[in-house]
């Protein structure tokens, strides 16, 4: 089936003692035994399994063409579990641009029981003096925040096949929609959906898909099960639905992306873009090749800096300014001052989630205060 239907059909169990088309929410954390002991529903317990978290996995894995997925109560949750499974000693390379979220959880939490690099992984060079005889995963974020940089999956999931190591990848920024990483050889995918796969900034969650149920896999449950950073019932249902437009929503997202940076681009007080979809991207030829479109966020520098920066977040009417992406609604942001001051994001950048608004209202919207 195509993404459409998986979309719709993979997530969506009628029940079967009511013939609600629409699945019922499950909110009973137990389940009754049958007269042996058993579990005739086939669940047990809501921290180790829920109706609505199964179906939300079975529509996530269905979308990345993976074997199996895990739902978490928020992206870092999902990305925290890659971690904990492993080793304690272990080595980690990740992107010197890494979402800053996941960044310094490693570096806050993880000091003392495993060990990290963050290298430009566009650098195939740089990544193999990087790997030691610990380093057991590749973590990267392709496109990157904010500077919408792309690493090379098929070149990335090489080296780690060379070298043995899971090869795990942030697919939050585009979707699985724009990008199938399990496809290029990756073995493990993350999401935050948060972002567009519920996409309408109203619930919290992660979710990991593996192209494979292999021994790490098995780890990674446990750290769900046992670990218990669990997604609610409710939340599960709201991300289900959410996932039924998702196609829909991304082209929409990718249509006036792709409009809005070109209309930036040729705009006298924008310095630069960011955007992949562009002919001026640097990566645009890899884009093409590993991305099935081009995602719906950019980010732009102002040639004024960042007073300028600020005074155009502080007057748009149509986007708001705040963090997060991948709702319906346009939203901007000042990314440094949010990053801290470790950050190697410009000072004038603006970050923009690229909404389902009617493009020209955008475009009037920005060129009001351009
Ligand atoms: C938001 C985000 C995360 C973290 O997800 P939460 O749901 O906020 O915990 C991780 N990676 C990327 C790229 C994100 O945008």
């Amino acid at each position: 089936m195509k993404v459409e239907t998986k979309a719709i059909h993979a997530g969506n169990k009628q029940d079967q003692s009511t013939k609600a088309a629409i699945q019922p929410i499950v909110l009973s954390t137990t389940f009754e035994r049958g007269e042996n002991g058993d579990y005739p529903g086939g669940f047990m317990y809501s921290r180790a399994d829920n109706p609505n978290r199964k179906s939300l996995e079975n529509v996530i894995a269905a979308l990345e063409n993976g074997a199996d997925a895990c739902a978490f109560s928020s992206g870092n949750a999902a990305g925290m579990s890659v971690f904990q499974a492993l080793e304690p000693g272990s080595h980690i390379i990740g992107p010197d641009d890494m979402y800053h979220g996941l960044r310094n959880q490693l570096k806050l939490m993880f000091k003392g029981i495993l060990t990290f690099d963050f290298i430009n992984l566009t650098d195939i060079e740089l990544i193999y003096n990087s790997i030691k005889r610990e380093t057991k995963l590749i973590w990267a974020e392709t496109p990157s925040n904010p500077l919408l940089k792309l690493c090379d999956i098929e070149a990335l999931a090489h080296i780690a096949k060379e070298h043995q190591l899971i090869f795990a990848i942030d697919n939050t920024f585009a979707s699985p929609i724009c990008q199938q990483p399990l496809s290029l050889g990756a073995d493990i995918v993350m999401h935050s959906t948060t972002k567009f796969l519920n996409g309408h900034s109203d619930v919290s969650g992660g979710v990991l898909i593996t192209k494979e149920k292999d021994a790490f896999w098995e780890k990674i449950k446990i750290v769900q099960g046992y670990g218990g950073a669990i997604p609610a019932p409710f939340d599960c249902y709201m991300i289900t639905r959410g996932i039924k437009t998702l196609p829909y929503r991304m082209r929409g997202h990718v249509a006036n992306a792709q409009a809005l940076a070109e209309y930036l681009e040729n705009h006298e007080a924008v310095e630069a873009v960011f955007y992949p979809g562009l002919k001026s991207h640097p990566q645009h030829e890899l884009a093409t090749k590993q991305m099935l479109s081009y995602g719906g966020m950019l980010s732009f520098l102002l040639k004024d800096g960042e007073e300028k920066a600020k005074q155009v977040v502080n007057n748009l009417k149509v986007f708001t300014q705040a963090t997060s992406l991948g709702g319906v609604e346009s939203l901007i942001e000042h990314r440094y001052s949010v990053e801290g001051q470790d950050t190697k994001t410009p000072k004038n950048l603006l970050r923009v989630s690229v909404g389902l608004e009617h493009i020209d209202d955008l475009m009037a919207d920005l060129e009001s205060v351009l």
